[in-house]
């Protein structure tokens, strides 16, 4: 029978949109998906078919792809850094397998001076002034090393800067006593903290001190004391001992009435992080049943816990725009969004670059940060683009993975041009998220109201 409909463009074809099919693991639907622009659309599995000579459908889409493009590179190539990670010392009294720190400096680095983290500081208010606007306040963060170890000094300048930035802290908790959480409340900051178990013989394998101890309870002390704070956020690194830990650990959060965490995979920047690798596979499927915890758990207590990490995963595909960690695009946010300056003043695209001295892009007491986001390192980051990476430049969620990351691609294969070393991972992170949106559920993945200040751009819903 003669197909009556005329097809201005055709799909995959001559001057046509281009569109890969993914299976997401769902009994009704495929996902269609425009790599270039992060376009998709749910089709049902056997209307496949009739989609690719669905003229409105392909129409429809070729009227917006200009649009569409223009976003993602916007926020690929258009954003200027509004947020610093500072280690205030790169001492640490703990001695994780997979720090991308190294034990000579853990042990003997540097503190930073009163007088030198104020200098630092003023001259980020200066830089961030031409970049941060509307009034908003750019992010600084007290990152690790463990930050604490300065605490003196770090209160006083967040003392005196607060008006102008918006201040966290990332820490061990090991000395999060109630003085300093009082002060952290009094003052609004963001903190985070490091948990890797829901028990000490899981937790305290990774997260140990020098002497081999663990510090389990200091973390249960800090997380008790810190109980409805709206701006906790707990880190778990996931790793060989705690992985199948993982829906435990986020019942047990939940119970501390802990509204965010991140379930991050375990980088593999330092050598000795292979001690601890999880396998692949088991991650993925722990990583899926923790989701699925979460969702148990909301819809029994009507009380979101948010998996911040996997949360980003939905907003690259239902929001690109909204997103707003920065390790699931390429170029990644380091050197680009944000940049992590070491204790001594060293400026390096993101702290997991920190032990890598090529990326060492100069000091700040001694160059214009404007010039240190210009050199060769920051615009080999720049540079780092999911479409020069073998198997990534064909990748259909490659605009919801970014092939994470350049700093433990360089480390283990002094190349940033190579991909991640967990693909799987994040395929399986992907398809879960489509899933949740075919059956309507992502929402209850996502904080409440994580669509108040955005505008839908695009809606498509066959007729
Ligand atoms: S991908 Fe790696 S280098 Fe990039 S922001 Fe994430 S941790 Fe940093
Ligand atoms: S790392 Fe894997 S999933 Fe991610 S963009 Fe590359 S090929 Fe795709």
């Amino acid at each position: 029978m003669k197909n009556k409909q005329v097809l201005k463009y055709h799909i995959n074809a001559g001057n046509g949109p281009f569109f890969q099919f993914l299976d997401i693991s769902h009994d009704y639907y495929v996902a269609a998906i425009n790599p270039d622009t992060a376009f998709w659309s749910l089709i049902k599995k056997e209307e496949i078919a009739a989609t690719l000579h669905d003229r409105h459908f392909v129409n429809s889409f070729r009227k917006s792809e200009k649009k569409f493009l223009t976003e993602m590179n916007t926020l690929r190539f258009g954003l200027l850094p509004a947020a610093a990670y500072i280690n205030p010392t790169d001492r640490c009294n703990s001695n994780c397998p997979y720090c991308y720190l190294s034990e000579e400096s853990r042990m003997n680095g540097e503190l930073l001076s009163y007088e030198n983290l104020t200098i630092i500081l003023q001259k980020l208010m200066i830089y961030f002034s031409n970049t941060v606007k509307n009034a908003r306040k750019p992010d600084i963060i007290f990152h690790g090393a463990e930050p604490l170890l300065n605490a003196d000094t770090l209160f006083r300048v967040i003392t005196e800067f607060k008006k102008h930035f918006n201040f966290g802290i990332q820490t061990n908790a090991i000395l999060l006593d109630s003085d300093k959480i009082a002060f952290i409340k009094k003052n609004e900051l963001g903190i985070g903290i490091s948990l890797d178990g829901t028990q000490a013989d899981i937790n305290d394998i990774t997260r140990k001190k020098w002497d081999n101890t663990g510090y389990f309870n200091n973390s249960i002390n800090a997380l008790e004391k810190l109980r409805n704070y709206n701006r906790l956020n707990v880190m778990c690194t996931i790793n060989s001992a705690n992985v199948r830990n993982l829906p435990d650990m986020v019942e047990f959060l939940h119970d501390y009435n802990v509204s965010s965490c991140m379930l991050n995979m375990i980088r593999r920047t330092m050598e000795k992080a292979e001690s601890v690798l999880p396998d692949e596979d088991i991650a993925s499927s722990f990583f899926i049943k923790a989701l699925d915890k979460s969702h148990e758990l909301f819809r029994k207590s009507g009380r979101k816990i948010i998996i911040s990490n996997f949360a980003n995963i939905i907003l690259s595909i239902v929001a690109p725009t909204a997103r707003n960690l920065m390790c699931d695009i390429s170029p990644c946010g380091g050197g680009r969004c944000f940049f992590a300056i070491s204790a001594s003043g060293d400026i390096y695209p993101c702290s997991e670059f920190l032990s890598i001295k090529d990326f060492n892009a100069g000091n700040i007491f001694t160059r214009n940060i404007e010039n240190v986001l210009t050199s060769p390192p920051f615009l080999a980051m720049l540079d780092r683009t999911c479409e020069k990476i073998d198997d990534c430049k064909n990748c259909s969620i490659k605009h919801y993975c970014g092939a994470p990351c350049p700093a433990e691609a360089f480390s283990r294969k002094l190349n940033i041009l190579n991909k991640g070393t967990f693909c799987n991972f994040y395929i399986e992170q992907a398809k879960y998220a489509f899933r949740l949106i075919a059956d309507q559920k992502a929402d209850d993945f996502l904080p409440d109201g994580w669509d108040s200040s955005i505008t839908a751009s695009y809606q498509y819903e066959k007729k």
